[in-house]
């Protein structure tokens, strides 16, 4: 590390903070960005500012989106009436890489869990039940994880919507 500039140093510490970027990668990163043509290096750089300032949640599923409402909000093709709930944005992804749901999301932000002092009103659960009056909703998916936090997560959410004419169901995420 210490025959490198300074600058080169500074990207490199940037770099092996990342997840899975050990000392190493993050080096042989920092020199193959060193050899790129200026454009280059100054697009990676714009893209890492870009996706900061335009990111922000969509406002009805909060999903991450670059716009007020996500692509699949947006995407008359998907299925209106059926809402899978996820813990985080994350989640959705793996079941669209999946391919095998048609319809639309919603992202709760977290599970409950009390040792943490997260309770439902931290989750975006009264927006759930909103969405579900306003888009005469029929069918939740419950996707939260299998472990305990996401089991009682899931548990709490299926006892709020008991009352309600929507049918639930629970698969394991
Ligand atoms: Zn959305």
């Amino acid at each position: 590390m210490e025959y490198y500039p300074g600058s080169v140093k500074n990207l490199i510490r940037h770099l092996a903070r990342l997840p899975g970027i050990g000392q190493k990668t993050a080096e042989r990163l920092a020199m193959h960005i060193l050899q790129q043509p200026a454009e280059e290096a100054n697009q990676l750089a714009r893209s890492i500012v870009d996706m900061k300032k335009r990111l922000r949640l969509c406002s009805r599923c909060f999903a991450l989106s670059d716009d007020a409402l996500c692509r699949i909000c947006n995407d008359p093709a998907r299925e209106q009436k059926v809402l899978c709930v996820v813990e985080q944005p994350a989640d959705m992804a793996s079941i669209e890489k999946s391919g095998a749901f048609r319809g639309r999301y919603h992202i709760l932000g977290g599970v409950i869990s009390p040792m943490d002092g997260i309770g439902p009103d931290d989750l975006k659960i009264a927006e759930l039940l909103e969405r579900i009056e306003q888009e005469a909703i029929e069918e939740i998916i419950l996707a939260t994880g299998t472990n305990v936090e996401g089991e009682s997560t899931a548990a709490y959410i299926a006892g709020v919507l008991a009352a309600r004419p929507v049918k639930v169901t629970r698969i394991a995420s």
